[in-house]
């Protein structure tokens, strides 16, 4: 039977109504294919990428192996040199001079994920266990953490100033540390506090040991064995802790999620999606027309603070450093005020189980491409980019011309909530800047959602960002 030719207004409907659709319709075999090898891959970089110091030397080696040269070791750059740029061991800015030097295209996105930091002092003993008192960084839902098995890695020093790096409870041969949640049975009272304290944050105290010494000459027979065996191991004393960054995440590896492995579940995907994406964009493009920038900050949980955060001077000193390696007889300003910029982080697709405080006519939904979102913020649009219909204008002629699936998005019903991105701190420079990245359910939580065709589309997006 021939199929039924559609009426004029049918036609028309096509034509003139914004179809929101799933990208995965619209996959041949081959499409299907792409999208599930790139997970994997990405899966992997999630799992080894917890924190932002191992993110940072993650990106690092991926840069070197494809070529890319610290401009600590360079006095001169030309068009198609490729560089980055560390600070800090916590930021960095990788870059492919383009054929314009003067047109820079930048993706910015962050390292930094909630967790449990550590307070100055943290190690005590209670009814005969060790302890490690934390301090959550981030906007977390404190009753996350505990029940979970975590697993820790960070730096401390020595009294004599060496750096130990620590990275404990990621393989399975590993112990893992956990914060035991009060029994249901006497969690009455527990259950009738405010949800934001069910679990306060002087309750999520890590257990991290429980043998004692066999010595009654000690006091605290069970902290004083933790100390004994860090000591041992490591040539720590307790004083070191003063002197650390100690970061305790999920010890849980990135994982499928659905009959069908649509999905993946994984912690600290907000922002390393996008860390991951726009890094394989940078990798997968050759003699770009402008320059490609990839900035990758920290600090963004906390407000892009500091001195390895958005709000810093990095952008204005990248700049300075660009335009004395290049040569160029422009002033840095005006690089910045010329670029054009992509915020890249993720935002809130629709839960299906709180479908109240979103707004199904504007919010994104998993599966439907790459979130453009023209502002973030709230109350009003407070604190946040709005991006100009000018520049909304290119990004959709460029989403458009490279058939990029992508949807528009706004996070939340008007003054539910709301929350920031780095987008502001990029477009201060006068950049054009927009907010572009992958939603997400169960955002900060320990286990993120995300939909494969999603993290796909990013990386077309950001590629097509760099090469327009
Ligand atoms: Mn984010
Ligand atoms: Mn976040």
């Amino acid at each position: 039977m021939a199929p039924k030719k559609k009426s004029k207004n049918e036609q028309l409907q096509e034509k003139l109504v914004y179809d929101r659709e799933s990208t995965w319709l619209s996959y041949k075999p081959a499409d299907m294919k792409k999208v599930f090898a790139f997970s994997e891959k990405y899966k992997d970089f999630l799992s080894s990428s917890k924190t932002e110091r191992l993110c940072t030397a993650n990106v690092i080696s991926a840069l070197t192996k494809s070529g890319f040269k610290n401009i600590s070791s360079v006095k001169k750059a030309k068009p198609f040199d490729k560089l980055f740029k560390v600070f800090k061991n916590k930021t960095v800015i990788a870059f492919i001079v383009g054929k314009n030097p003067e047109d820079v295209h930048i993706i910015g996105s962050h390292m930094d994920s909630p967790r449990l930091d550590l307070k100055p002092l943290p190690l005590y003993e209670d009814a005969d266990l060790a302890l490690l008192q934390s301090h959550y960084y981030g906007g977390v839902k404190k009753y996350h953490w505990v029940n979970l098995p975590l697993a820790l890695h960070g730096v401390i020093f020595t009294k004599k100033g060496k750096k130990v790096t620590l990275s404990i409870g990621e393989k399975d041969s590993e112990p893992k540390f956990l914060i035991p949640d009060l029994l249901p049975h006497l969690g009455r009272d527990q259950l009738d506090r405010k949800g934001s304290k069910v679990v306060s944050g002087e309750e999520l105290n890590i257990v991290v040991g429980s043998l004692p010494v066999n010595d009654k000459a000690i006091k605290e027979q069970v902290k004083f064995a933790i100390l004994k065996k860090l000591h041992e191991d490591y040539g720590l004393i307790e004083e070191d802790f003063a002197t650390a960054e100690l970061e305790f995440v999920p010890a849980s590896k990135a994982v499928d999620v659905g009959f069908d492995r649509s999905l993946i579940g994984a912690y600290g995907q907000d922002d390393k999606v996008c860390v991951y994406t726009s890094l394989q964009a940078l990798l997968s493009i050759s003699n770009p027309s402008k320059t490609a920038v990839a900035l990758f900050v920290d600090k963004e949980e906390i407000g892009s603070v500091g001195d390895t955060g958005a709000d810093s001077f990095i952008l204005k000193t990248f700049a300075e450093d660009y335009v004395k390696l290049l040569g160029l007889k422009i002033t840095s300003n005006k690089i910045l005020e010329l670029a054009k910029a992509i915020s890249a982080d993720v935002t809130a697709g629709l839960n299906p189980n709180y479908k109240d405080v979103q707004d199904s006519q504007n919010v994104s939904f998993l599966g439907h491409g790459v979130s453009v979102e023209k502002y973030g913020g709230g109350g009003g649009k407070y604190s946040t980019n709005d991006a100009h219909a000018e520049y909304m204008s290119f990004i959709r002629l460029l989403v458009d011309k490279h058939k990029v699936p992508w949807q528009t998005g706004e996070m939340g019903k008007i003054d539910i909530g709301g929350g920031g991105t780095i987008a502001m701190f990029m477009s201060r420079y006068g950049m054009d800047t927009v907010d572009v990245g992958p939603c997400v359910l169960g955002m900060h939580s320990p286990c993120e959602l995300t939909s494969k065709s999603d993290v796909y589309s990013a990386y077309l997006f950001y590629k097509a960002f760099f090469e327009a």
